[in-house]
């Protein structure tokens, strides 16, 4: 198996894991971009965004969710955070795995990069 979150899905490589279940892991990026840098994966590989069909809505929203909840978790909710999908070539995207960053703990500035 190539695709690195597709093994740390499965246990094949190690990262510090946050909070799984049967549908998605969630553990903290390995060069954080803020003091809370967290990736919420989901265990079925797709590759983008871009990729997913309205099938895979309700586990998009399971992503969702479980940034929400993490984010209570450690404690950030409050004060705020910022939540990115970044999608192919122009998005940004560097592995080609669905994921969603959780970026928290510092004021974040607007526009991106
Ligand atoms: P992207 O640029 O695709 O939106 O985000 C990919 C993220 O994955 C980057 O923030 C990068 O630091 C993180 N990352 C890449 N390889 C690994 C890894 O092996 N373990 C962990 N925990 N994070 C990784
Ligand atoms: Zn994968």
């Amino acid at each position: 198996m190539s695709c690195i979150f597709c093994r740390i899905a499965f246990g094949e490589i190690p990262a510090r894991i946050v909070y799984q279940d049967e549908q998605v892991v969630a553990f903290h990026d390995v060069s954080p971009q803020a003091p809370v840098h967290v990736l919420v994966i989901p265990r079925l590989h797709v590759d983008s965004l871009a990729a997913t069909q309205p099938e895979h809505d309700a586990l998009l929203g399971h992503v969702l969710g479980t940034i929400r909840k993490v984010a209570r978790d450690l404690g950030v909710a409050d004060n705020g955070y910022r939540t990115v999908l970044n999608t192919g070539f122009d998005g940004g995207q560097s592995v080609g795995h669905l994921h969603a960053h959780l970026l928290a703990g510092r004021p974040l500035g607007w526009p991106p990069g």
